[in-house]
């Protein structure tokens, strides 16, 4: 397993507002008895990052052009059953890390990890104008990445390597960003774009990745070859086009 190297300072807080603020190391006390330290979303941003919206631009949510990457372990439900929850763990543990890996690598934001499924919001806090490339990489590294390491876990599980996919579904748009719910506040991207990225993976075969016409759009470059498909997801009236990427 390769720990990423974090920075020691964060990613965020230095370019939106060319502040250092340390996350590691002893210079970071100081800040961490503030309650700073690093985002488990980013470990590289920090949790001022996390809610630069409210601190920095006064909003409870801000509309951002953003990119969103859903994962799905395939099989998982079927395989809860029948593992011990050690197993399961184990499992999970490993496709969270691979995710969370290459999500972080590409600068994205492991906004939440639900049961067998992973959603990553690219460009917020760290903002790129290649956030739709980086969410293409990062999803084509959790697939490589899951192929190298599956036939050692499904053999440490004794399962069959077969049974451990992953389909992974991509769209990119302008959604909206911030705290949702007044009991339980929910720091997440909601919209059209977030809905449209879910049903995109759930369509997806495991280690397929598919992505929307607007996603390879943007990412012509690494798409190129790619021919639609047309797909009808679920609560849309109208099929739309899937890239394979
Ligand atoms: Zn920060």
């Amino acid at each position: 397993m390769t720990a990423l190297k974090h920075s020691n300072f964060c990613m965020g807080c230095w370019e939106q507002m060319h502040l250092p603020v340390p996350l590691r190391g002893v210079i970071s006390a100081p800040f961490r008895a503030f309650g700073v330290r690093p985002s488990r979303m980013n470990p590289n941003t920090c949790t001022i990052c996390e809610l630069m919206f409210t601190k920095v631009m006064r909003a409870r949510k801000i509309t951002i052009d953003a990119t969103i990457m859903f994962a799905d372990l395939r099989g998982y439900t079927s395989l809860s059953q029948s593992l011990s929850p050690d197993a399961v763990s184990q499992l999970l543990d490993a496709f969270y890390d691979q995710c969370a890996n290459a999500i972080w690598a590409h600068d994205g934001l492991l906004n939440k990890a639900i049961g067998d499924a992973v959603m990553a919001v690219f460009n917020f806090p760290l903002q790129r104008g290649d956030h739709v490339r980086n969410a293409v990489l990062a999803a084509r590294e959790i697939q490589d990445g899951w192929r190298g390491r599956r036939d050692e876990l499904a053999g440490t599980l004794g399962i069959a390597a077969s049974e451990l996919g992953i389909g992974i579904g991509i769209h990119t748009g302008e959604l909206s960003f911030g705290e949702f719910g007044q009991s339980h506040r929910d720091l997440t991207a909601i919209g059209t774009v977030v809905n449209t990225a879910s049903r995109a993976q759930s369509v997806a075969a495991a280690d397929q990745i598919l992505v929307t016409d607007a996603v390879h759009r943007r990412a012509l470059a690494d798409l190129a070859d790619s021919q639609p498909k047309i797909y009808q997801l679920k609560g849309f009236d109208t099929p739309i086009e899937l890239y394979a990427a």
